[in-house]
């Protein structure tokens, strides 16, 4: 895939941009805090409609301004337009506008490489949920509107459970509990079809100390719907005295480990960064089978603190996964990596782009 044209009004600090992208993508060189981030969360908002940094669209808003747009082309327009007053958020494909946003997400499709990726190592479990419920999302509109079905469900259920409203509150457990044993049986059946090539790709990396990748379905948990209906089932009591839900896969986690313990406490910083890189590698070959085409490859000052064996190794696995478009920040040219500049250079000052 392959971006073409790009236009951003009033997103962050990008006040106006209008680019055509080369079709090699290009490397944008900028001093801190100049857009070069701003940029590519704003690329991405076009695959998602909402911040890879998980802030909430008002802050995306240009300070002062109403409201933000952003506009791309790749075979299809995509276009996101967002006002704060009313909170109003507009998305088109193709001129047209779409009632609900699972019909949009995924036509434009690009993977993020950042060092801020370390967190889906090192942080909680909630990080490496939103990691699978992401890759899924894109990857299955059934997915998507089981997720959707999910937290919705929760939602209203959570909110009749703190108010000591049992009978409002049992009313939602049918239909979450076939959404939960969809989304399980989704991200359990990925995680299990995947699990060998997260070991691969992270001993091509470097990695020496027999990484491993397995979902955990939390107590109560399942995969199929008659068995979670009987688990909220058996948590009526509990889950009305402690005021929330506490059976289903919004408790599940995606466990990663090095010789069978956790990465997220034994890993050292560089095995973390490992293990963080193996799953965008994962994610965009992932997204690459399922759509037939090469996610756009955003790397944020991805190959900072990498040491220069561990960055040549993974300069190989990109030439294999992401070969295509790839759009490269960084605060220095000694940044990125020789083998990526083989494209046009650009420098980012002050949220405008200059050859
Ligand atoms: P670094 O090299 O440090 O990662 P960067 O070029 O990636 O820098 P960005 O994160 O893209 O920097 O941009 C940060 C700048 O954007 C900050 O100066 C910040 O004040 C500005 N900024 C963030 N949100 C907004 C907003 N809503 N409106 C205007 N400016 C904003
Ligand atoms: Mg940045």
């Amino acid at each position: 895939m392959e971006l073409t044209a790009l236009t951003i009004r009033n997103f962050r600090n990008l006040a106006a941009l209008d680019v055509e992208w080369p079709e090699r993508g290009a490397v944008i060189i900028g001093d801190n805090g100049q857009g070069k981030t701003n940029l590519l969360e704003a690329i991405y908002y076009l695959v998602l409609f909402r911040s890879f940094r998980g802030v909430k669209d008002r802050e995306l808003v240009r300070f002062a301004e109403a409201g933000f747009f952003v506009a791309g082309s790749a075979g299809h327009r995509v276009t996101a337009g967002y006002e704060v007053h009313g909170a109003r958020k507009k998305v088109t494909v193709d001129g047209a506008p779409v009632g609900k946003l699972g019909d949009a997400v995924g036509r434009l499709l690009a993977v993020s490489f950042s060092p801020a990726d370390r967190v889906l190592v090192a942080g909680g479990p909630a990080e490496r949920r939103r990691y699978l419920d992401v890759l899924l999302a894109l990857s299955d509109r059934r997915y998507l509107d089981a997720l959707t079905a999910l937290r919705a469900a929760l939602r209203q259920r959570n909110a009749a459970l703190r108010r000591g409203l049992a009978e409002a509150a049992w009313a939602f457990d049918e239909p979450l509990a076939h959404a939960a044993a969809a989304v399980a049986a989704g991200r359990l059946a990925w995680v299990e079809r995947h699990a060998a090539r997260f070991g691969e790709l992270c001993a091509a990396l470097g990695e020496a100390d027999e990484p491993g990748v397995a979902y955990h379905l939390h107590r109560g948990g399942a995969v199929d719907a008659a068995t979670v209906a009987a688990g909220l089932a058996g948590a009526r009591e509990r889950d009305l005295r402690r005021g929330m839900t506490t059976i289903g896969p919004h408790r599940d986690e995606l466990r990663l480990s090095l010789a069978g313990h956790e990465t997220r406490w034994v890993g050292s910083a560089g095995q973390q960064r490992t293990a963080a890189l193996a799953l965008r590698l994962l994610e965009a070959e992932s997204l690459a089978r399922i759509h037939g085409t090469n996610p756009i490859a955003l790397f944020d000052d991805a190959f900072a603190e990498l040491d220069a064996r561990r960055q040549e190794r993974l300069l190989s696995l990109i030439g294999e996964t992401l070969p295509g478009q790839a759009i490269i920040t960084a605060p220095r040219d000694a940044e990125v990596p020789a083998a990526l500049f083989d494209r046009p250079r650009w420098q980012m000052q002050g949220g405008r782009l200059a050859a």
